[in-house]
């Protein structure tokens, strides 16, 4: 935790919340948080942790900002085409939050890598990578924030597996990877979408850090941006997932 008094006039807002007051400011400054995706997701997700004054932040990606990325990657502008995600975006988020550090790996995440974070934010693109982060979630009993956005539809979940007996992991609910499991880059995708699931996805970390509502676990909630509805559909645990079937604490 950095030193010193938090900013009570940047975090007023915040601060005239019950559920988050002076107490919720300073859990989210001692936090951290590992996002692994620096894309459409994870930009306005990190945005948003970082103006919440999340104390640290590291984000893995290997890629560069493409022009097709604009569309809806709104933490990048035309002179960053080119530049790597991870870093560019760090470098925003300490430009506009100098109390937040962010940390950046330009390469892709591994289960051989070790997550800085308590909290682990699922912005990936690829189910290799997904699937790994939650069976590394799953392990270390940490809670995972899971978004996905494609076309018009949008979800987000917080899978808890590690640490709650009746809490579902991503693997319960997809146990393999889909047959036509299509990349970002493959279909269209609304860009306005992509940034409610990032938001989204933000709310979920602050509430997880500061204790406020109740988080996403076990729930999935669903957006159809075309009809304008939202709903929220159970998750269950899969006793012979094999992620976390028959590894529970129970
Ligand atoms: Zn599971």
């Amino acid at each position: 935790m950095k030193p010193g008094p938090i900013d009570i006039e940047r975090h007023k807002r915040h601060i005239l919340l019950k559920e988050i007051g002076g107490p919720g400011v300073q859990k989210l400054r001692a936090s951290t948080v590992s996002l692994v995706g620096a894309g459409a997701l994870g930009g306005p997700c990190a945005l948003y942790l970082a103006a919440a004054g999340v104390g640290h932040i590291e984000i893995w990606d290997d890629d560069v900002v493409d022009r097709s990325n604009l569309q809806r990657q709104v933490q990048f502008g035309e002179g960053d085409v080119g530049q790597p995600k991870a870093e560019t975006l760090a470098r925003r988020l300490q430009h506009a939050h100098p109390g937040t550090e962010a940390a950046w790996h330009r390469h892709r995440w591994t289960e051989s890598h070790p997550l800085a974070g308590s909290i682990l934010i699922d912005a990936t693109d690829n189910f290799t990578t997904r699937y790994a982060l939650n069976a590394a979630a799953h392990a270390t009993g940490r809670r995972l924030v899971h978004g996905a956005a494609a076309g018009w539809n949008g979800q987000v979940s917080v899978f808890a597996s590690g640490l709650q007996p009746d809490a579902p992991c991503y693997r319960c609910w997809v146990p393999e990877t889909p047959p036509d499991a299509e990349a970002c880059d493959e279909v269209g995708v609304v860009g306005a979408m992509t940034g409610m699931v990032g938001a989204a996805m933000a709310l979920e970390a602050v509430k997880l850090v500061t204790g406020a509502g109740v988080p996403l676990v076990g729930r999935l909630l669903l957006m159809d941006g075309l009809s304008g509805t939202h709903r929220i559909v159970g998750l269950k645990p899969d006793q012979t997932c094999s992620t976390c079937g028959g590894t529970r604490a129970d």
